[in-house]
């Protein structure tokens, strides 16, 4: 097959090394900023105030208000303390959820993002929102929801429990397995999401054994820059459109939802594309999915639907729904495979 691609980096700066927040002071001038407020989750509030006071005279306050899936009347509360603040910018230190409200605020008011990622979701090198309104989630795209400034630090992500470490990692690498046989994969792009499994391949066992190991952390952090980055540039399938419908209409928590549907997804769309996933058998070793599942296992992964407190009857659901609006996969999907592979998932069968 002949070689032929498109291909955009990312204009976002990424500043990733030990420490390096300390140097937030100086990207919020550098990016032509005065007055930065800060944006945190309530359980995050004390290290936005820590922060805040560490960017010192250019902080303008605290927002400690964002919540997961980036509710509409959160961010036109935010935007009110923006406003009254006359902040310039702002500066999220979190994971997907504090994300999403900075860019949430951007998109109306375009404002500069600066984010400080705790969690390896990605969604800091991704110009995509999602959001909820009235119970209803939508997803917008657009270059004024790209963060200007990703500051990688990983001394603060050493707080992150455990278990979130795990299935944030799992969430993470489902961008790069999806990224893999993905319709507008480029060179770059699959390299940075075999770089991004091996990365977290690496990095997960030793954080479940020593959470404060600062270069485990580093290479966590490496490895959601990679699938965070591959999720913003190529098109997702299968996985994501399973987990999207999941969390949408059963509220099933983001990362463990991705952490237990990614053996399954991977090892229904290897029949189709074995070549792209070859790299995925090749790191985690055995079949696809068998290889994805022992892994999770052995990182004390959540591995079944039914604990996250979905019926059997929820799987009807979900399989109607995940078959209403079409879009491209690798392998053809019917209602009927997906709710066999919904099925496998719920009892945590190894596929
Ligand atoms: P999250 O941001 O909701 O974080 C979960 C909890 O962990 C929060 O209470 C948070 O304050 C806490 N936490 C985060 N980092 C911590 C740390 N280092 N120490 C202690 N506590 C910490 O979870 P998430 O999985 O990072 O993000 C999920 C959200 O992000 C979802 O709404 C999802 O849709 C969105 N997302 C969006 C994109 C995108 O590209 N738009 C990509 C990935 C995820």
């Amino acid at each position: 097959m002949s070689l032929s691609f498109n291909y955009a980096g990312s204009p976002a700066h990424i500043v990733f090394g030990e420490g390096v927040s300390q140097e937030v002071a100086s990207w919020i001038e550098k990016i032509g900023c005065r007055k930065a407020l800060v944006l945190s989750t309530p359980q995050q509030k004390g290290d936005a105030e820590a922060l805040a006071a560490k960017i010192g005279p250019l902080a303008v306050g605290v927002f400690s208000g964002a919540v997961m899936h980036t509710p509409v009347d959160v961010t036109e509360t935010a935007i009110r303390v923006v406003e009254e603040s006359r902040a310039d910018c702002v500066v999220s230190l979190g994971g997907g959820s504090t994300t999403g409200l900075g860019k949430a605020i951007a998109y109306r008011t375009d404002v500069p993002q600066i984010v400080i990622p705790t969690t390896y979701a990605g969604s800091e090198v991704t110009p995509i929102l999602g959001q909820t309104e009235g119970g209803r989630k939508t997803t917008v795209k657009g270059a004024k929801i790209l963060p200007e400034v990703v500051i990688y630090d990983a001394t603060l992500t050493t707080g992150l429990p455990v278990g979130m470490s795990m299935t944030s990692g799992l969430n993470a690498m489902a961008h790069a397995v999806e990224a893999l046989y993905a319709q507008d994969r480029n060179p770059i792009s699959t390299l940075m999401a075999v770089e991004g499994l091996r990365a977290f391949r690496s990095a997960l066992p030793k954080i479940t054994t020593a959470p404060n190991d600062v270069e485990a952390r580093a290479e966590g952090l490496y490895g959601a820059w990679l699938c965070g980055t591959v999720l913003g540039t190529v098109g997702m399938a299968l996985h994501h459109k399973i987990c999207h419908t999941l969390g949408g209409t059963f509220d099933t928590p983001h990362a463990e939802t991705h952490a237990i549907m990614l053996p399954h997804t991977a090892a229904f769309n290897a029949v189709a594309v074995p070549e792209f996933l070859q790299p995925v058998a090749e790191i985690f070793g055995g079949s696809v999915g068998g290889g994805l599942w022992d892994f999770a296992k052995s990182i004390g992964a959540p591995l079944a639907l039914r604990d996250l407190g979905l019926t059997e009857a929820d799987l009807d659901k979900a399989s109607q729904i995940a078959v209403e609006n079409p879009y491209w996969n690798p392998r053809p999907i019917d209602r009927s495979s997906i709710r066999a592979l919904l099925q496998q998932a719920w009892e945590g069968r190894r596929p």
